[in-house]
This record gives C-alpha cells, structure tokens and sequence, in this order.
C-alpha cells in the first residue's frame, strides 16, 4: 500500500556499505567515523592511511564504488530490482515528509 507521508529514495546499497581488496589491501567504505550520526568515508587497513588518513588504495577504490542514489544520478531501479549502474542490489532511503 502506498504511504504518501512518506517518500522512498531508491539507492546502491554501496551508497551505505561497501568494501573491496585493492592490492592485498582491504579498503571498507561505511559511517565514519563508525560512531558518527551522519556522514560516509572510506578506509583503509594499511601504514599510509593510518599515517596520512588517506592512501591510494582508497583513491583507487573511490572509483571502483557505484553510490548510485537515484536523486543525486536520476534513473530507477531495473525491473527485477537492482541498481541501474553496477548491477547489485538497492535499497530505499525513507524520509518522512
Ligand atoms: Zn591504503
Ligand atoms: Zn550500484
């Protein structure tokens, strides 16, 4: 059943959660810090990046991710569901309105 007060944002879920191995390296995008209300970044497991707070690992893996969300990029979920770019599954945002 439809709910019209509240409206549904359809995105990737690597919009909330992601992670990948950049040479041997595991890069994980999420909440950051972990305890923040509000706010994503990516982190890494290796020497540079706890050092510098960036690395080029996670440079690497910004372009790897999708974060499709579809009212920053347009476009809708496919027909059986699943993100438009990347293929993997979505999920919705809801915001009460
Ligand atoms: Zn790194
Ligand atoms: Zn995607």
């Amino acid at each position: 059943m439809p709910d019209f007060n509240v409206e549904a944002h359809w995105c990737c879920e690597t919009v909330r959660h992601w992670q990948a191995k950049v040479e041997g390296h595991l890069v994980y995008w999420g909440p950051f810090p972990p305890q923040a209300a509000y706010g994503y970044g990516m982190i890494c497991d290796c020497k540079g990046y706890r050092f510098r707070g960036t690395c080029r690992h996670v440079k690497q893996a910004e372009e790897m991710r999708c974060g499709w969300q579809a009212f920053v990029h347009g476009d809708e979920p496919t027909e059986d569901g699943k993100c438009p770019r990347c293929g993997g599954p979505v999920t919705a945002e809801r915001y009460a309105v």
